[in-house]
């Protein structure tokens, strides 16, 4: 009998009171000295002494405890399937308009090979259909559509007649209608943005790359300006005039931005953004690997950000946990992707790369999705625990940035760091209310 590969352990989070922490089921409970001899011990095939029986039995029916590989297995098994439910009670599609985006973002592969591409008339009532019949077919009680691109603002006649549509489809058959919009934010306006919002419940993510400065030496037009101002004054705009709609702000930092993130952040709380705002993630820019961009620094900086976020209340939300970390729409049974020609993908980073297609809208026959071919994450460490809401990390985004089907993008430093905090944290503050402070600045 042995800990679960998937439990880790955290030791001496108060002297000599360690917590064991489970990656499928986001439990944690703490352990003494003489528990963890224990364990070492059983791991060894040492016999589970009377006085030991109750905390090993406890332990057992948890989960923490198995007898070898064979309950490991069935348990990532198990963690499969609740991701495969992905959200449950939605369906998920992201309709890609076009490929074309109106930016020449510095660091956009489309900078200098303008991706160029429509849906055609004849795609998207394709589209609409395979989508209807594909919600009829399910158990869902809520479609979402996200529309991402190119730049789905550059098609806005598309955006509000393909939501028209499934939002009175979705009426019909008595279940919701929402949808989401991810743009660069020049082209959003409030006008555009409330005919929307009449159709359903809806979200708007845009990209804000720190402040003015940082923002306007990536996010450029075609012609070299920044577009800062425009963006930032949609946000505002749309934040004050359209409570309804659930904004996000999104943004990606390289090593030594801090400052300008929290410059950024200083002036949404000025524009009166606090409380108007579902969410703000900054990520670390990742460029071939996570390690290779910021490094270790990264998840320095992520917390600092996220700790300057909650700070000035711009959020309705906290920021996510490590709680919410699962396996992505790529593992998810009902999310798809339908790109300009009207191909069907797991995976939005692939859209548009037909070799990776699974199928047709103008067909209903599917095929296996080769980013998932043999499994890649069989390939991960024996020794790692995060395999469950990982999977061998964002799959496509490998391929799509010149990796090879069923290479991983490994990212464990990072996982590793952030549950360590995020775990000890959350033990502290439910055990060890006065400590946790102390740990929070460590
Ligand atoms: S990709 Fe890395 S972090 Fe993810 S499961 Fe594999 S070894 Fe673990
Ligand atoms: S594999 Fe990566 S890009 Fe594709 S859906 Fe998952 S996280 Fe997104």
């Amino acid at each position: 009998m042995r800990l679960s590969r998937f439990v880790i352990p955290y030791r001496d989070v108060q002297p000599g009171e360690h917590v064991l922490y489970d990656v499928v089921s986001d439990r944690y409970v703490g352990v003494d000295d003489a528990a963890l001899e224990s364990l070492a011990r059983w791991r060894r095939g040492g016999p589970v002494l009377p006085a030991e029986q109750e905390a090993a039995e406890a332990l057992r029916e948890l989960g923490f405890l198995v007898e070898g590989e064979a309950e490991d297995e069935a348990r990532l098994a198990g963690a499969r399937r609740t991701a495969a439910s992905g959200r449950p009670g939605s369906f998920y599609v992201t309709l890609m308009p076009t490929l074309a985006c109106d930016l020449a973002c510095t660091y956009c592969f489309q900078k200098d090979h303008p991706a160029q591409g429509h849906m055609k008339p004849e795609v998207e009532a394709a589209a609409l259909e395979w989508i209807e019949r594909a919600v009829a077919r399910s158990t869902a009680q809520k479609l979402v559509v996200a529309y991402i691109g190119g730049e789905p603002l550059a098609r806005k006649d598309y955006v509000l007649r393909s939501a028209a549509r499934l939002s009175a489809a979705m009426a019909r058959m008595g279940r919701a209608f929402e949808w989401q919009l991810v743009t660069n934010g020049v082209s959003l306006d409030v006008d555009f943005a409330r005919s929307l919002s009449a159709l359903g419940q809806g979200e708007i993510k845009l990209t804000l790359d720190g402040d003015r400065e940082t923002h306007d030496a990536g996010r450029v037009y075609r012609d070299g300006r920044g577009t800062f101002d425009r963006v930032f004054a949609a946000l505002v705009a749309v934040a004050h005039t359209c409570p309804e709609i659930r904004l996000r702000v999104g943004g990606n930092f390289r090593e030594g931005q801090e400052a300008s993130f929290e410059a950024l952040l200083d002036r949404m709380a000025a524009a009166g953004l606090a409380g108007r705002l579902k969410s703000v993630d900054f990520k670390p820019v990742v460029e071939g690997g996570c390690a290779t961009s910021c490094g270790s620094r990264a998840s320095e900086t992520l917390v600092q950000l996220r700790g300057a976020t909650s700070q000035r209340g711009l959020t309705r939300q906290a920021p996510r946990g490590v709680d919410q970390l699962a396996p992505c729409e790529l593992h998810w049974d009902d999310a798809w992707t339908i790109d300009p020609s009207g191909r069907l993908y797991k995976c939005l980073a692939v859209a548009g790369r037909p070799e990776l297609a699974l199928g047709d809208v103008r067909s209903e026959a599917l095929r296996p999705d080769p980013l998932l071919a043999g499994e890649p994450w069989k390939a991960c460490a024996p020794d790692c625990p995060f395999v469950p809401v990982c999977l061998g990390g964002c799959l496509g985004g490998k391929v799509a940035t010149g990796g090879r089907l069923g290479e991983t993008a490994c990212d464990r430093p990072l996982l590793e760091d952030q549950f360590r905090r995020e775990i000890r944290r959350r033990y502290l503050e439910e055990f060890h209310r006065d400590e946790a402070v102390n740990a929070a600045a460590a």
